[in-house]
């Protein structure tokens, strides 16, 4: 067995590739396949995904837009109260924040609403392939009156804090227990990706043959509960190895703990994530939880003083 001590990375480097990439390097968490990721590989998976309706897949990358448009098409938009998205009034129009997903399923439901019309052939004229099986290009009346103007990073970057709070996503990957995945999940605004125990084999060779273990801060290395520690994780990865022998690993996965090591993405607006540091780096959260989320919230008010304090 193999034991480490947990992390967690702001995740950056995706913030600066395409779309697309984004969503590819994103989904393949759940199947630890990142060693698959090429050149070209990345638009057949997000088909593939999309496809089979992994739908979390299509959460991992945000689109901000800026629309000058009517206060009649912004009543219209908002009367069939969108969901999953952060709308904000500003001059002359309105400032939109949404998923693929949710810019997926507005089109859907709504076809008919003019912003939804203007959004979605704003983002396939550039991107159709995320809008596959969702949108035709189409040129009506009411779209042609709504200019769109996609917002840069650096544009959201310069935001008003009131604004920049909504609008901003940011996405953290953690390798934690799966007890502190299990308590993150809850925050419903969030959209996750999680490695999974139905797909992965530890018994393979990129997994070292073994299953890993995140270290339990509540017990001190080489003292007598830490060693009842390490004696369980032994026998109970010796027993899931016996099952993957005859069984898949969703069925030897049932005898794995809590303290099995997981990897978990996390995305969602600043103001979420200053709510999440709220709960849990108090006094009465979980240890291990507090353990990732203190330093993380130290990084977050290093870069956004004005907001995180
Ligand atoms: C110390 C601690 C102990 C806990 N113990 C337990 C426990 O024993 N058992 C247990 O089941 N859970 C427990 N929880 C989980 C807790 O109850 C919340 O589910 C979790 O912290 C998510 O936070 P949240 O609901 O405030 O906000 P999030 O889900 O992060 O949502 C953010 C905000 O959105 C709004 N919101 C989202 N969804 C709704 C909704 N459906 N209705 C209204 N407003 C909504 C609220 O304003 C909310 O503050 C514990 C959490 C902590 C921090």
């Amino acid at each position: 067995m193999i034991v480490i001590d947990p992390s967690y990375e702001i995740q950056d480097d995706l913030d600066q590739g395409s779309l697309v990439k984004r969503l590819e390097a994103c989904g393949r968490i759940c199947y630890k396949s990142e060693e698959k990721i090429s050149e070209g590989s990345a638009l057949p998976f997000v088909k593939k995904i999309a496809e089979h309706g992994h739908n979390s897949v299509m959460e991992m990358a945000v689109v901000t837009l800026r629309l000058q448009c009517s206060s009649q098409q912004i009543a219209d938009f908002l009367r069939c109260q969108p969901k999953f998205f952060v709308v904000d009034l500003v001059e002359n129009g309105l400032l939109v924040t949404g998923s693929i997903r949710a810019f997926r399923e507005l089109y859907l439901s709504f076809p008919e609403i003019a912003l939804a019309q203007a959004m979605v052939d704003f983002l396939g004229a550039s991107h159709s392939y995320l809008l596959e099986g969702v949108w035709q290009p189409l040129t009506r009346q009411g779209v042609l009156s709504i200019a769109v103007e996609k917002m840069t990073l650096e544009q959201v970057e310069q935001l008003e804090p009131f604004l920049l709070l909504r609008h901003r996503f940011l996405s953290v990957k953690f390798i934690v227990n799966r007890a502190v995945t299990h308590e993150i999940v809850r925050h419903r605004p969030c959209s996750f990706l999680q490695e999974s125990q139905r797909y992965c084999r530890y018994s393979q060779d990129k997994f070292g043959n073994q299953v890993t273990f995140i270290r339990p801060l509540f017990f001190v290395p080489d003292s007598a509960e830490y060693k009842l520690w390490q004696q369980a994780m032994e026998l109970t990865e010796d027993l899931y190895l016996q099952l993957l022998e005859t069984s898949t690993p969703q069925a030897a996965r049932t005898v794995l703990p809590n303290s099995c090591k997981t990897e978990i993405i996390v995305y969602c607006n600043l103001a979420e994530w200053k709510h999440i540091f709220r709960l849990r780096t108090s006094p009465a959260a979980e240890p291990s939880m507090r353990e990732v989320m203190i330093p993380l919230a130290a990084e977050m008010e290093k870069r956004y003083p004005e907001l995180f304090i």
